[in-house]
């Protein structure tokens, strides 16, 4: 028995009287006595205690927030494991409802009692289900033509989210990517389309790309694409990564078509843990019809009292989200998920306004279509200035607000940017905070005799060694090569 518990002997010690607590946590092998609960959970808790209040970290997409009978009932499902249907057919029944529900925001023109869809862990896996039946179509038809099958392709703008590398590398189906520059700045459909060819399996525009915030215009690419496909005797399809889009167009832009009211969208994911306004992790993929969904990737499941289609990457998850997603559902209805987001945009509108008033700061883009936006240092203040953003994440990181500094992908990696993603859970109230600590960096920085070692870095056109912010959501421009 360790001293740590000897010292633990009565239910008295207090737990930061204990010899466990002035003691080193376990880092490399399993401790080999048990520890009192009390002081365990103090030395588990305690070891997040240091980092950001989610809620201050205005670097994730993620939810970080729920109600507190959102969060009840997601505690009290915290034992239930998705994948036993049998045990918990209603879960099952939910997950299809929901998939229903959403694939309806989305107009399916799907007449079937359950609509086609998956459950994922976040927009990742419904990226790939939805990346992976594109490919089995493309495949089936191709070798039904007795064509050859082993040179598939896919085009995406250079602001893909990682999960696109992935993809490419993982089925090694190659990405061909359309540059973003400082004048286009969202995919353009007919640079798109100049790289497709036979071995093209889908295009995937972004609705809310995760470096900028913008949608590429799918209406746009889909009257192309259908004048390309027409002309070329190929049928390309778009798979929509509507990771953000996904729960904001049909709230805050219903009129705008970007969802299966266009032809050639077959497949849409988003991430319900993002503004599906749920925990993590949560992400639904959905198909314009069952026809698209390749046999192979399914099976389906009769004994809920209607057939249920089942894919996923997954076996075993957690099935809470699930009943956190038909909660919100349920208490928000479309007039509160239209509330919620609305004061999300409105924030990130102000925010943007406000940035774009400062003195060293320009917003990336006149348009917030999510609310999420990015803006960079004015190219004639930067020039004299002693300081750069990286500094200001840094700085802001002390009152405890996570804003990533990063450079754009391919084309602008010179440009440093920061971005703010506003969720539920932050108020104006907090905006004016916010804004408050920024105004009194840049004051402080401005008092600077000596520029800082990320300005000189910068200034030499260096790589900024341990500034640059890694974050799953932002990926550096290193990274992404
Ligand atoms: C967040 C995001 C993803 C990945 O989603 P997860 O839900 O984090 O797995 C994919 N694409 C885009 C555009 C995203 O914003």
């Amino acid at each position: 028995m360790s001293t740590a518990d000897k010292k633990r002997v009565n239910i008295e010690t207090p737990v930061y009287g204990s010899t466990a607590m002035a003691s080193p946590a376990p880092t490399d092998t399993i401790p080999m006595e048990p520890t009192s609960p009390e002081i365990a959970y103090q030395m588990v808790k305690d070891e997040t205690y240091p980092q950001t209040q989610p809620r201050l970290n205005l670097a994730t997409f993620v939810t970080t927030y729920m109600d507190p009978y959102a969060t009840k009932l997601m505690n009290e499902a915290i034992d239930m494991n998705y994948i036993d249907e049998t045990e918990y057919p209603r879960v099952a029944v939910m997950t299809g409802r929901c998939i229903n529900i959403v694939a309806n925001l989305w107009h399916s023109p799907e007449k079937a009692q359950w609509k086609a869809g998956a459950l994922a862990i976040g927009s990742s896996e419904a990226c790939m289900l939805g990346g992976v039946a594109a490919w089995l179509r493309w495949r089936e038809k191709r070798k039904a033509q007795g064509k050859p099958y082993d040179k598939p392709n896919f085009v995406i703008s250079s602001g893909f989210q990682v999960v696109w590398e992935k993809f490419g590398q993982l089925w090694q189906i190659e990405m061909r990517t359309v540059p973003l520059t400082l004048e286009k700045n969202t995919l353009d459909p007919e640079a798109a389309l100049a790289m497709c060819d036979e071995n093209t399996i889908c295009i995937v525009p972004i609705q809310g790309v995760t470096w900028t915030g913008l949608n590429d215009d799918v209406e746009a690419l889909d009257k192309a694409l259908d004048v390309y496909n027409a002309k070329t005797g190929y049928d390309i399809p778009i798979h929509v990564d509507a990771a953000t889009g996904g729960y904001i167009l049909p709230f805050l832009n219903p009129d705008k078509k970007w969802d299966f009211r266009l032809k050639w969208v077959l497949s849409i994911s988003t991430s319900g843990h993002k503004f599906g306004l749920v925990y993590p992790g949560l992400g639904w993929v959905v198909w314009k019809d069952k026809k698209y969904l390749p046999g192979s990737m399914a099976f389906s499941v009769n004994y809920l009292g209607a057939n249920i289609t089942q894919v996923g990457l997954n076996f075993s998850r957690p099935a809470a989200q699930i009943l956190g997603q038909y909660y919100q559902f349920i208490r928000l209805g479309f007039q509160g998920y239209k509330e919620v987001q609305q004061n999300s945009m409105d924030i990130a509108k102000y925010l943007h306004d406000q940035l774009d008033k400062m003195a060293p700061f320009k917003v990336y883009s006149k348009d917030v279509v999510n609310p999420l936006f990015i803006w960079y240092m004015k190219p004639e203040y930067a020039k004299k200035a002693k300081w750069t953003l990286y500094d200001l994440q840094y700085k802001l990181q002390e009152s405890g607000w996570m804003v990533p500094a990063y450079t754009l992908p391919d084309n602008l990696e010179n440009f440093v940017v920061m971005r703010i993603v506003v969720r539920q859970g932050m108020s104006r109230d907090m905006a004016d905070m916010l804004l408050g600590d920024i105004a009194n960096a840049i004051a402080e920085f401005e008092k600077l005799e000596y520029p800082t070692q990320a300005r000189i870095a910068l200034d030499k056109n260096q790589k900024v060694v341990g500034k640059v912010f890694t974050h799953t959501h932002t990926p550096t421009a290193k990274a992404k090569k």
